[in-house]
């Protein structure tokens, strides 16, 4: 699939380091989750590439923060152009190193895209302050100064929007990054960080550390580890998020981590049924039920239960399936095998609960599975406080408000939930009664670049995206001037 690449600059294989594309000691392989074919090998670094990298990233730092807001916004701004400009080619490495559905990565391309214009034009907008003064010879300023050389370690989900998403906001502020991609989709990574060097973002400012599994692991303790790094983004699971959040305590960095969800999708009696159908396959079958802020369950009153369950299960089982290059396909594979074993164990322990299989059930060839839907869900099943991150959708049934509130609320977990209803005194007490970051409120899909992006409990800290986004890469100073 990487043939029908045109723009033949986009398909980079080795890390990037100090504006050098570098090798490591070995290589590691990338495939198609559709078809298991070898699409690439990539240099796959470890510690010593990371240090590398953080140096390079330093003796960036000082002429990249010296720079005027305008001259980054500049930069960020044609790598936002060479981002649209090459969409199509983006979207189909995308599509081969991650499976989702063409139409499905382009749309990712312009959303990954979107948080550089963004982020391009706030650049502008970092203002500081001065404070009323205490005594009349004194005056006391605010500046809103880069908080250092940042690090960033993405995930595969969103192989391109995950890393725009922190690079822009810290590069706008004036911050190096080191990005550690994910090992399942580096391609687009170093695609983008192409784009980024003929956009004119200088050597050092923009590294990009590849490395396998094992060696991301060193990456980490590396980046985690280095006093110079001075801020850690973390979009990832929640495991993984802990383990370096615990890494990062000796040097006291800066954390912005976007963890698990477990997101629930409420339907009230009262709800637009049609809307919330399309609602639900919207939330839980984009990119195969592979994003953090898919819907994880579904609670539906009573009075409407069979309705949207009828309703639901037909469109359910009309999407189709198969390679995201062909044509109408709107879902692809999942990531790799562990994915797929994950769904299968959540839909037998479902059904081993008492489930009612509605529709799909089966893994197909390869990495694919059906979209499926099981009624009569229950609280004792795994999907009810596991994030299944696959195809899997288990309807609830409930009678009171109350009850789905609490339903909703009994897990660790606080990134997204969506509820449908008509009623506006519903609406307010429902959205302020979850105990989520972010509450769509009869729409499936909600994430967009100048909204706040983020969980509370264990599904993370800070925001990305908006005005909050940027304010995670400065750090304010008290200036008080006397002897006036
Ligand atoms: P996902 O559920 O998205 O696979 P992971 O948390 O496993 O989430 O992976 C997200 C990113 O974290 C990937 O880039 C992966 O390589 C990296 N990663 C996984 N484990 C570690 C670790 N122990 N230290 C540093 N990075 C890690």
């Amino acid at each position: 699939p990487l043939k029908l690449v045109k723009n033949a600059a986009l398909l980079q294989t080795r890390a990037l380091v100090g504006g050098q594309w570098v090798n490591g000691a070995s290589t590691f392989a990338v495939s198609d989750p559709a078809t298991g074919q070898h699409l690439a090998d990539v240099a796959n670094l470890g510690a010593d590439g990371a240090r590398h990298a953080i140096q390079a990233a330093q003796a960036a730092q000082g002429a990249w923060q010296a720079k005027t807001a305008k001259e980054r916004s500049q930069i960020l701004r044609r790598w936002f152009d060479l981002l649209m400009a090459n969409q199509d080619d983006l979207a189909r490495i995308m599509t081969a190193e991650q499976g989702k559905p063409l139409a499905e990565a382009k749309g990712e391309i312009a959303y990954a895209a979107s948080f550089v214009e963004w982020y391009a034009e706030q650049a502008k907008r970092v203002n500081g302050e001065t404070l009323p003064q205490f005594d009349n010879n004194r005056r006391l300023l605010v500046l809103q100064q880069p908080v250092g050389v940042c690090a960033a370690i993405t995930p595969w989900n969103f192989p391109t929007a995950m890393i725009t998403r922190k690079v822009a906001p810290a590069l706008a502020a004036g911050c190096a990054v080191v990005v550690k991609p994910s090992e399942l989709t580096p391609l687009s990574a170093l695609a983008a960080a192409e784009l980024a060097l003929q956009a004119g973002v200088p050597a050092g400012v923009l590294n990009i550390v590849t490395a396998d599994a094992d060696n991301s692991i060193a990456v980490g303790k590396e980046l985690c580890a280095s006093d110079i790094v001075r801020h850690l983004s973390f979009t990832g699971s929640t495991e993984v998020g802990r383990i370096l959040m615990a890494q990062c305590a000796p040097t006291v960095k800066k954390l912005a981590l976007e963890l698990g969800g477990n997101a629930p999708f409420i339907v009230f009696d009262d709800a637009d049924i049609a809307s919330a159908v399309d609602g639900a396959v919207a939330s839980k079958y984009r990119n195969a039920g592979q994003t953090c802020v898919c819907t994880n369950r579904f609670y539906v009153q009573e009075g409407v239960y069979d309705e949207f369950v009828r309703q639901f299960t037909a469109k359910v089982s009309a999407l189709k399936v198969g390679n995201g290059f062909d044509e109408g396909v709107v879902q692809g594979p999942l990531i790799e095998e562990a994915a797929v074993a994950k769904v299968q164990r959540h839909l037998d322990d479902a059904l081993a609960k008492g489930g009612q299989l509605l529709t799909g059930g089966k893994r197909l060839q390869g990495q694919f599975f059906e979209p499926t839907v099981v009624g009569n869900a229950t609280q004792d099943m795994l999907a009810a406080r596991e994030e299944t991150f696959g195809p899997f959708a288990p309807v609830f049934r409930f009678k009171t408000e109350l009850e789905a509130i609490e339903h909703a609320n009994a897990t660790e977990f606080g990134l997204a939930a969506y509820f449908y209803s008509r009623d506006i005194g519903r609406i307010y007490r429902v959205g302020e009664a979850l105990d989520y970051g972010m509450v769509g409120v009869n729409v499936g899909v909600l994430a967009t670049e100048h909204v706040p992006f983020g969980g509370v409990k264990q599904s993370g800290l800070g925001r990305e995206g908006a005005r909050q986004g940027i304010e995670e890469y400065l750090e304010a100073k008290y200036l008080c001037i006397g002897d006036i």
